[in-house]
């Protein structure tokens, strides 16, 4: 008899009639004997419509006020899928992340969880309830409500897992495992039976929206296997673990992101100091940058640019008004469409030649890189965002890993191929 903790994502949880399903999945995991929690995601795309709802009425909600707001979609899904259980004569209840006793700093919007309380959860399985706890949320010091980040029910599920010695924490979502990229992207990826901690981790943090980053850390961390797997389907998914595999490709996949902009200030006069400036300037306003590259100087002056989130814009623009007259710099450049493509792999580091292969490959079809940057593990080259989809295809069959068979579950159009690349926006 395992215990097993199975998330559920929006999609899975998306209408009335999904719901029952994942529900009947439930009832069918304890029938077998296990001892199950299910942890849920808001319905289809409430967050996104709620955090619409929070941009009609103001143009920079309080973070506070905002998590309040986002966690109500949980709320909705967790007691659907309880009352779902019960009409279907398995006793449940659904519980608040801060009834379930999760734990966080107090970040709005991305806190981090510091504790999981597992009393009352293991009280309502020893009572033969199902629990059902909403994903996605917490409480702080302060009793107020926090949210873990966007994806961040990929998070509860493995901290719940963790927090009562779970078996298995099982993540179902609408595509049956983890994929060497997005197969919705491109058709040829190949799912993974298999994939270590660092390689999924990496993956999440360049962008594969699968599993959230956050997750994958807490997983490595305290050593809970997650595995990734289909809710319309029984197929054994993608296991993230941290065994060696057998053979270790160079690169284990490839991700996307379009969620970024790169931001250029323009004729910075090349003086000691100056750059420290204009970062530190960033720095105070918490502003996330990730790639920064400085040209080389022409006339005493340089181009600096760098790459943030989107949604840190705003606040790079402040910090910019302020700081280009200072240093006498001559205006700022924003360039919006653009996409980041990574590729991942812990084979990569005894490889040599994988820049130069991935460097000729884009360079050979006309895709001019704007921004690299490299770690031990990743290489990640910045776009122009309508090259995205094409640029992952030829670096998937270049690198050796398109798949003989082609991805058939809900191919996309060209148009929801594109939203879909859009989505981190
Ligand atoms: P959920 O709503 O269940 O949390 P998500 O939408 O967050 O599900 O994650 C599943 C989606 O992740 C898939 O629909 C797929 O398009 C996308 N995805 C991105 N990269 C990958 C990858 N490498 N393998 C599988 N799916 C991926
Ligand atoms: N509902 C939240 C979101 O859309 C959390 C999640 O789905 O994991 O980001
Ligand atoms: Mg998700």
């Amino acid at each position: 008899m395992a215990l097993i903790v199975a998330k559920f994502g929006g999609t899975s949880v998306a209408s009335p009639e999904r719901i029952k399903n994942v529900a009947k999945r439930l009832a069918a995991m304890r029938e077998q004997g296990d001892r199950v929690v299910a942890v849920v995601s808001a319905m289809g795309k409430t967050t996104d419509e709620l955090m619409g709802l929070a941009n009609a009425v103001s143009s920079n909600p309080p973070a506070r006020e905002l998590d309040r707001l986002l966690s109500t979609g949980e709320h909705v899904s967790m007691t659907l899928l309880a009352l779902a259980l019960d009409a279907m004569g398995v006793p449940a209840i659904s519980f608040t992340g801060r009834q379930a006793g999760i734990e966080t700093n107090g970040t709005h919007n991305k806190a981090r969880i510091v504790k999981v309380h597992n009393e009352r959860i293991l009280e309502a399985l020893a009572a033969g309830l199902l629990p059902v706890v909403a994903g996605f949320q917490g409480i702080d010091a302060n009793g107020d409500i926090t949210t873990l980040g966007r994806g961040g029910s990929d998070t509860t599920a493995v901290a719940v897992a963790w927090g009562i010695g779970a078996d298995a924490c099982e993540i179902y979502s609408d595509v049956d495992g983890v994929y060497t990229t997005d197969p919705r992207v491109a058709p040829r990826a190949r799912k993974l039976s298999q994939i270590s901690y660092d390689d999924m981790l990496e993956l999440s943090s360049a962008g594969s929206g699968v599993l959230q980053s956050r997750a994958v850390e807490f997983a490595k961390k305290w050593g809970v296997v997650i595995h990734s797997r289909s809710a319309f389907s029984d197929a054994l998914g993608t296991y993230i673990k941290e065994e060696p595999q057998m053979e270790e490709a160079v690169i284990t996949g490839i991700a996307h992101d379009t969620s970024e902009v790169k931001v250029t200030v323009r004729h910075v006069p090349d003086a000691v100091g100056v750059a420290a400036k204009v970062f530190t300037a960033l720095a105070a306003r918490a502003v996330n940058m990730d790639m920064i590259i400085q040209n080389t100087s022409l006339d005493g002056a340089t181009d600096i640019s760098f790459t943030c989130p989107a949604s840190d814009l705003p606040r790079a623009q402040e910090a910019l008004e302020t700081i280009v007259p200072q240093i006498g710099a001559e205006s700022v450049d924003v360039e919006e469409d653009v996409a980041k493509i990574s590729l991942v792999g812990t084979g990569m580091k005894s490889s040599p030649g994988v820049s130069a292969k991935a460097f000729d490959t884009l360079g050979a079809n006309n895709i001019n890189i704007i921004a690299i940057s490299t770690s031990p593990i990743r290489l990640s080259m910045v776009i122009d965002a309508a090259e995205a989809q094409r640029a992952v295809q030829l670096l998937h069959t270049a690198f050796d890993l398109d798949s003989e068979s082609v991805f058939e579950e809900t191919q996309l159009s060209a148009e929801e191929i594109a939203a879909k690349m859009q989505k981190g926006r």
